[in-house]
């Protein structure tokens, strides 16, 4: 069986302009990054505003192995499979952290025969969206520092700081740290902290803004200290917006590949779903239903998390309306959710499969919730045996709920004309009734307990010390009203990583609770996630190499 890599690398790629073509893009709304990628022009939006919206369609999963179960794969070989089936199909991504593609999960191009390309570049440094992110968040950093060392005219409460610096890495050893150090002239010494690009709230506000006006409105929201008199320092009192808009001039604007059989794939934004909002970009999305049938879109891990802040946050704040959800299951992630260990994922289980398809009923009866249609679908392994993907069909079937193998990861798009067939069957014929989960009116407590009993199943909600102080505070200064952007671990319903299947009887812990004004939302911790992770014992990042050739090895 040939690696990811192998097959991107062997795959022809068609230039990017060629791809734009098919979807009636002229090359003069395009900003060639070289070949093979390409940004849109800022206007582009504009030229395409009257075209009628296609049909939107979010892809989720079940609660995932680490290694993850198959939603950016299938989203890519579902648009494949569609547009074979005649419906003018984009995907609209997002785009890969380092911190995963050097950890344990590596990259998220997509696998098999269903990945975009160039997925080396996708998943190092693309277009640099990221380091414009990164530079913007740490510019505030700096700013807010020196006019500390300045003075400190805005009588910034240097204990109560919570702007963060950031790095696209899994680096444990910048969770905690001392900035300020040395003499008079190095700066006032204070505990800082760095969390990963794509948990910043910059990240965040880039895929939620709607174009360069919304974007510098929610930079100066953000919120970076409280002063003496405890009221929120912005980053608009130090005078910092303009300067990190002109960084994000560039990284504002979404990104266009292909995948392996020329389908266009706009790859926008980054956010984890576990630490942050995990929808790729409103902007690109919005682009791709302006220029398809169809648009395929992904959010991140379960649908505990990516799927409910997708419905909850993306979907209202940017006024979307999904008309169909697939829900990726594997057979690997069931019997995992049924209590195998890692090692033995391969072999034939039903009786842990039976154990563990509560994971897959839990989420099917949650995304009801939120009155769209859903079709599952099963990631086919080869390891897979036919006894396990009937027991699951069937599972399907008898609670009424549309089924479809996928095999695109084995054989591209072809793999996916089943699955691709249940998709425009269910856009057809049945309606969706989106609705959110929670009315941003509702009381915070009220909101949190909403998706903790209903989404999780948990009995209730108990808080930190701290977190119930952050909560009152929050009220007080007015944020009652916002969303709720959870931080929980992905592997679990619930907030305690080790509880699989449809875990009962559990409370949900909120641990710390904080604004994001300019994003708006609020963000609760759960358990105890963290917003900068660390690298196992032996990172992937050990097996990659490149040539003198530049051809890369070892990515996956
Ligand atoms: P997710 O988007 O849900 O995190 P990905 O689509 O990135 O998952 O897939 C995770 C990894 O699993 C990738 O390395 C991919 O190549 C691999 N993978 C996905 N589907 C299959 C499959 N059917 N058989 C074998 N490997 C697969
Ligand atoms: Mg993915």
């Amino acid at each position: 069986m040939k690696t990811d890599i192998e097959i991107a690398q062997e795959a022809e790629l068609k230039p990017i302009k060629e791809v734009a073509a098919s979807i009636g893009i002229k090359e003069d709304d395009l900003e060639l990054y070289g070949k093979y990628k390409a940004k849109f022009e800022s206007g582009f939006m504009d030229e395409v505003k009257n075209n009628k919206d296609g049909k939107l369609v979010l892809v989720t999963a079940i609660n995932p192995t680490p290694a993850g179960e198959g939603k950016t794969t299938t989203s890519v070989g579902l648009a494949q499979a569609l547009n074979k089936l005649g419906k003018k199909t984009i995907c609209a991504l997002r785009e890969p952290s380092l911190g995963p593609c050097f950890g344990i999960k590596g990259g998220a191009a997509g696998g098999g025969y269903a990945q975009v390309v160039p997925m080396e570049d996708l998943n190092l440094h693309f277009t640099g969206d990221f380091h414009a992110i990164t530079s913007a968040n740490n510019l505030l950093a700096a700013m807010l520092d020196n006019h500390i060392q300045q003075g400190n005219q805005l009588r910034i409460d240097t204990r109560d700081i919570v702007w963060k610096r950031c790095l696209d890495m899994n680096d444990r050893a910048l969770r905690n740290i001392v900035v300020g150090l040395g003499r008079k002239v190095d700066g006032v010494v204070r505990e800082d902290h760095f969390v990963i690009t794509v948990a910043s709230e910059i990240m965040a506000i880039l895929c939620l803004a709607n174009d360069m006006k919304d974007l510098k409105e929610r930079l100066g929201k953000i919120i970076v200290a409280y002063n003496m008199d405890r009221e929120p320092v912005t980053a608009k009192d130090l005078n910092a917006v303009g300067a990190m808009a002109a960084l994000l001039k560039d990284a504002l604007k979404p990104n266009m590949i292909q995948t392996l059989e020329h389908t266009p794939a706009f790859v926008h934004g980054g956010p984890f779903a576990n630490i942050a909002h995990g929808c790729n970009s409103v902007q690109a999305t919005k682009l791709a239903l302006k220029l398809s049938d169809i648009t395929i879109t992904e959010a991140g891990f379960g649908a505990d998390l990516g799927a409910e802040k997708f419905m909850d946050i993306k979907c209202p704040m940017a006024g979307l309306s999904p008309d169909a959800v697939v829900l990726v299951a594997t057979v690997r992630a069931l019997k995992y959710n049924g209590g195998v260990p890692k090692d033995k994922l391969a072999e034939e289980n039903l009786d842990a499969l039976s154990k563990g398809i509560v994971n897959l009923e839990k989420h099917i009866e949650n995304l009801k919730l939120f009155g769209v249609p859903v079709v599952v679908t099963l990631n086919q392994f080869v390891t897979d045996t036919d006894a396990e993907l009937e027991f699951i069909r069937k599972f399907c079937e008898e609670r009424d709920c549309e089924f479809a193998l996928s095999q695109v990861w084995e054989k591209g798009g072809d793999g996916g004309i089943e699955l691709g067939e249940a998709v425009i069957r269910t856009l057809e014929t049945k309606e969706s009734h989106y609705h959110q989960l929670y009315s941003y009116d509702a009381s915070i407590d009220e909101k949190i307990e909403t998706i903790a009993k209903k989404i999780y199943g948990a009995d209730g909600v108990s808080y930190s010390p701290a977190a119930a102080r952050q909560k009152k505070r929050l009220e007080e200064l007015g944020f009652s009203n916002l969303p709720i952007c959870m931080a929980k671990n992905q592997y679990s319903l619930s907030d305690d990583p080790k509880k699989l299947g449809r875990p009962e009887g559990f409370d949900i812990t909120i641990r710390e609770i904080y604004v994001n004004a300019g994003a708006g939302f609020l963000v609760a911790l759960t358990g105890d996630i963290m917003t900068m992770p660390g690298l196992p014992k032996k990172p992937a990042a050990e097996g990659i190499d490149v040539d003198e050739n530049g051809v890369i090895s070892g990515l996956f």
